[in-house]
């Protein structure tokens, strides 16, 4: 859908009360109307904003707009390369040095034997993990090379930007030769992990020695350069501003004007269970919805905002839907990174449960493909899962 596209059908909504009568907000949505482009100002605005409802309200319309009640979703699973990591992020509880009990390697036929029973249920592989110190590209295309002779099918969606820094590095080579060989080796596109708070004075607090925010654009800038798209990701709630927050999406959307390949936006809060980082704010509910809407609503030229349920849980994460985001998780099946640092939702989440859990928001489930080429309504197949609480006469 085109930028016009969007406008054109946001102004034929219906109003809701909740932005008509809240003057700031309804000039959100004048201008958003005109131009599509709402101002650092405006998103500093919208965070401090009173009325909650006025903002989500406003960031559903956007959603609407753009997507109408679709929300997508794929059938997936993650898989972790490894926990060891050179590096110690202050937010981090999944890290662990080389030489700790629960340190694990995965090789490239372990993922196979992940990946079999599963292979014939899901799209996409999902695959981050620690910096190891030893590994090189190699490894990596083994693991991607491997994946795609046995399971063709099944799109590979691998590494963070610090992961491809440090993979350069080791191998002696470029970022866009790392890539490139990743790339022909079976890597389809690069999920958003690790750009945190994309302010280098908040970096340093809480995760220094990673990548600087350059480094994360560029590394996305050169991916999308080679045609390989990527998702992009925020982790609010620790020792950053609002200003802050806003200063992130504006970089994001920055970058997004330059080279246009991030596909999905994931805001996620940071989650505090084994991590170091006692100063840290943490974020309310109230502040995840929001952020979800505000993120939608600054964020005018990523076409998706996804609900990260295995960071915000199922309830959380089915609330967004009605308050800016398009989009949630697929069924996962595993996952350490956020449950190492307390999360709680489900793994075993059945396709059948997901539609009914998107249903259950007033919206229609569509399964999609990991680059959003391909769709398929997915019809009320949630095997007698009840949506609705029976009326009785009474
Ligand atoms: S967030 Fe990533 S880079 Fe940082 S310590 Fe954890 S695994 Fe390592």
């Amino acid at each position: 859908m085109s930028d016009d596209d969007w406008r054109q059908r946001l102004s034929r909504i219906e109003i809701p009360i909740s932005v008509s009568s809240n003057q700031f907000v309804k000039s959100c949505l004048d201008k958003l109307i005109k131009t599509g482009r709402l101002s650092k100002n405006d998103g500093i605005n919208l965070m401090l904003e009173p009325s909650l409802v006025s903002v989500t309200s406003l960031a559903n319309m956007v959603k609407l707009a753009r997507h109408s009640d679709n929300v997508f979703y794929n059938r997936n699973l993650h898989i972790n390369t490894t926990n060891i990591c050179t590096l110690a992020c202050r937010f981090c509880a999944f890290r662990k040095g080389p030489k700790h009990d629960d340190a694990y390697e995965m090789m490239p036929n372990e993922y196979i034997e992940r990946i079999s029973p599963v292979a014939s249920e899901i799209d996409e592989v999902h695959s981050v993990g620690g910096l190891h110190p030893d590994w090189k590209v190699e490894h990596y295309a083994k693991i991607y090379s491997t994946i795609k002779n046995e399971f063709p099918h099944i799109h590979i969606k691998s590494l963070t930007a610090i992961e491809i820094i440090h993979i350069s590095k080791r191998s002696g080579i470029s970022i866009a030769k790392t890539l490139e060989i990743l790339n022909e080796s079976g890597l389809d596109s690069i999920p958003g992990g690790g750009a945190e708070i994309l302010v280098d004075s908040v970096r340093d607090r809480i995760c220094r020695g990673k990548e600087s925010s350059n480094e994360y654009l560029e590394v996305h800038a050169t991916a999308h350069k080679l045609g390989i798209p990527t998702n992009c990701t925020m982790l609010f709630g620790t020792v950053e501003s609002t200003e802050e927050r806003i200063q992130h999406l504006i970089r994001l959307r920055n970058q997004q004007d330059t080279t246009s390949g991030f596909q999905c936006f994931v805001p996620y809060p940071y989650l505090p269970d084994f991590s170091r980082l006692p100063e840290a704010q943490l974020a309310t509910s109230s502040e995840v919805v929001r952020m979800i809407a505000v993120s939608r609503l600054m964020l005018d030229n990523i076409p998706h905002i996804k609900a990260y349920r295995m960071n915000l849980g199922d309830h959380l994460s089915a609330i967004c839907l009605n308050a800016g985001a398009d989009d949630i998780d697929g069924t996962v099946g595993h996952e350490e990174i956020m449950h190492d640092a307390g999360s709680t939702t489900r793994l075993d989440t059945s396709e059948a449960e997901l539609v009914r859990l998107i249903m259950s928001s007033n919206s229609t489930p569509i399964r999609r493909n990991s680059t959003y080429d391909h769709f398929i309504e997915v019809e009320s197949d949630f095997n007698g899962l009840r949506i609705n609480l029976p009326v009785n006469s009474w």
